[in-house]
């Protein structure tokens, strides 16, 4: 179960509400009210009030959009070209479709182009903002205010409570608000100091929905210091390497930090990768590891090892790899480390591919929500609409985003489901 990082400053209600008339009477009415102004709670804020629905968003930050301005290293990768259901982690993998196909990929480009923000492809498709995330924090609000959505910042809901008429009341600090609608779009636990919080995970809990086990998801692993001792040198190297966790493998760049490993194929192991499990990482993924050293111990005998890992790793690195086989196929005789590669046997040789190819690393840890861009698992999506995000157990309470247990691989897959999640939801408050 999911541990909210924060205190609730007083207890969730979803009893009737003791609320009595005249206190109803001087509460600010609305049809909709979003709790969270990023990404989903935005989008979803617009669509709603294009449709004419009178909308609030609250949120407790001092900025709306926070995680939009820091993403994608301040470029904000705010889609994919290419978004199967696939791209997304969630205990009932077809949850995601229905809102996917129905606010895509394009139609979140269509919005982008209205507003002349310019992008490019970095890379497999992911678009990234070419100046500034700002552009599309600028845009959601700049969508907002057209639709006459009102967003109202530094609020701290203190209680929620349900009326006998299925309305909702909000109460802050000195103010209540009624609602026929309530869209929780809170987000998940990652980057606290940006205003994450457990509270949409505890609205789902006192509604008596199920959530599902959250963890730090696009995280760098970390390892413990008998392995680190032996990575410390390479700190700041990277390579391109395939990374497996079960039947899951990325390929992409991976990182070696001073706490163990990172980079975007680490990122995205990291969110299938539970304590305990080994990963496997192809260290040259491009290339038939066994025919390339056979053609080199026919074609170069007289070569070494590390020379020739030269040609395929920095000097850090084959240095390494070679004090890795050294202790692992060699028994950590040093001579052995200048051999050359007609000393080697063919067997040796099958062993050296297989090391290469199939490096097997246990991490210690997720380095955590601090640092995590997502978190995995959330509000369980099995009483939740498909279609239009309400709960199943409680009519006007929808929720959309990251809260649920919907995590997007990395490449601009967690912004799409913020936009199809919020549009859907939109349309139907
Ligand atoms: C460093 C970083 C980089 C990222 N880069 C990318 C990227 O390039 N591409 C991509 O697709 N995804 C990226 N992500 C993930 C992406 O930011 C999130 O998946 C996305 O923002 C989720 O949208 P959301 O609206 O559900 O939640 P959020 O955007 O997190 O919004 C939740 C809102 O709820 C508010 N809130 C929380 N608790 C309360 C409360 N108690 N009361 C009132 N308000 C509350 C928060 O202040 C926040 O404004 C990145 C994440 C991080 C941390």
């Amino acid at each position: 179960m999911a541990k909210p990082l924060f205190r609730l400053i007083s207890l969730l209600e979803n009893t009737a509400s003791e609320i009595t008339m005249s206190e109803i009477s001087k509460s600010e009415k609305y049809d909709v009210i979003i709790i969270g102004a990023g990404a989903a709670g935005l989008m979803c804020a617009a669509t709603a009030a294009f449709r004419g629905r009178k909308v609030l968003v609250l949120d407790h930050a001092n900025k709306a959009a926070k995680k939009v301005l820091m993403s994608g290293g301040g470029r904000c990768n705010f889609t994919n070209l290419t978004v199967e259901s696939e791209n997304f982690i969630c205990s009932n993998p077809h949850f995601c479709k229905s809102a996917l196909n129905r606010y895509t990929q394009w139609d979140f480009i269509t919005l982008v182009e209205k507003y002349q923000v310019e992008y490019y492809d970095k890379t497999s498709g992911q678009l990234f903002c070419t100046k500034s995330s700002r552009d599309i924090r600028d845009l959601l609000l700049a969508e907002c205010q057209k639709s006459g959505a009102r967003v109202q910042l530094k609020t701290a809901i203190n209680k929620i409570s349900v009326n006998a008429d299925s309305t909702f009341t909000l109460q802050t600090i000195g103010n209540s608000y009624l609602c026929s609608s309530l869209v929780v779009a809170t987000g998940g636990l990652s980057i606290p100091t940006m205003g994450a919080s457990g509270f949409g995970y505890s609205i789902a809990q006192q509604f008596g929905h199920q959530l599902i086990t959250t963890n730090a998801g696009l995280s760098p692993l970390t390892f413990n210091s008998k392995i680190l001792n032996q990575f410390k040198a390479l700190a700041g190297n990277s390579l391109i390497a395939e990374v497996s966790c079960e039947h899951n493998s990325f390929t992409g760049s991976i990182l070696f930090t001073h706490k163990g490993l990172s980079g975007p194929a680490i990122l995205q192991i990291s969110s299938y990768w539970s304590k305990g499990k080994p990963l496997k990482i192809n260290l040259l993924p491009d290339l038939d590891v066994l025919s390339w050293l056979q053609s080199n111990k026919q074609d170069r005998p007289d070569i070494n090892l590390k020379t020739l890992l030269s040609t395929q790793f920095s000097q850090s690195i084959s240095a390494f790899l070679v004090a890795q086989l050294n202790n692992v196929l060699f028994n950590g005789t040093s001579s052995e480390s200048n051999i050359k590669l007609k000393q080697i046997e063919h067997k040796m040789i099958n062993q050296i591919a297989g090391f290469l190819q199939n490096w097997v690393v246990y991490p210690d840890d997720l380095e955590g929500y601090r640092v995590a861009e997502v978190t995995t698992g959330g509000i369980a999506t099995d009483e939740i609409s498909s279609k239009t995000f309400e709960s199943q157990r409680q009519r006007g309470l929808y929720f959309i985003g990251e809260v649920l247990d919907v995590t997007g691989q990395l490449g601009g897959f967690n912004f799409q489901w913020a936009w199809s999640s919020g549009h859907a939801a939109g349309e139907h408050v």
